[in-house]
């Protein structure tokens, strides 16, 4: 899916959440969180593909990023006393984050397509909202745009490696289009369509 695509998907997936928020663990409440919270979901649903414009450097991002996990990892299990006096709270959020933009910049559509990537943005939010205050409703809105992503591309015929790196294979909707297709172009019109509809009947503007 292109990236108007996914804003569109993101889009939707946000109203939605809005919609049935009563039925989420979180709480919005007036205009400037549902904005904010619009805003972030639509962040997420880009963030997957971050990676398409790096390959120089993913190149060498995904080993990086495996041996930082590694070392850290090995110094946990054989030394703890040692790791929790080298590796203090700041420390662990620097490293988090090598880690993460990493994985991120080596992944081409392979780690960030993934629910493990939905699982690790989880647990690098909760690791960073123990030193920063992250509303929430925030940190749900931002993984929610990784999944409303991953679930665009699900619908196209390339489809997504939801299992890497388990398996590699890809796996995609019964019914998929070609990225950039008339067909994606309808969905992604339709769902503006919907939205708009949405958010003015909410509002009680038609
Ligand atoms: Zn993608």
């Amino acid at each position: 899916m292109m990236a108007s695509g996914h804003q569109a998907m993101g889009l939707t997936w946000g109203v939605a959440a809005i919609t049935f928020s009563h039925l989420l663990p979180i709480e919005i409440i007036g205009i400037n969180e549902t904005i904010l919270f619009i805003i972030i979901v639509m962040i997420g649903a880009l963030l997957p593909d971050m990676d398409s414009k790096s390959s120089k450097l993913g190149r060498y991002a995904y080993p990086i990023a495996i041996s930082v996990t590694a070392l850290a990892g090995a110094l946990y299990i054989w030394q703890p006393e040692q790791f929790w006096t080298f590796i203090d709270e700041e420390m662990t959020f620097v490293l988090a984050t090598i880690v993460l933009v990493f994985f991120i910049l080596s992944s081409h559509r392979t780690w960030t397509h993934s629910l493990l990537f939905i699982a690790l943005m989880t647990v690098y939010l909760s690791l960073v909202s123990t030193w920063f205050v992250i509303p929430d409703y925030l940190q749900y809105g931002l993984v929610l745009g990784v999944a409303s992503h991953i679930f665009g591309d699900f619908l196209t015929k390339r489809g997504v490696p939801l299992l890497h790196p388990i398996t590699k294979r890809n796996f995609r909707f019964p019914l998929s289009f070609r990225t950039g297709s008339s067909a994606e172009r309808i969905v992604v019109v339709a769902l503006i369509v919907i939205n708009v509809w949405l958010i003015s009947s909410r509002n009680g503007w038609i």
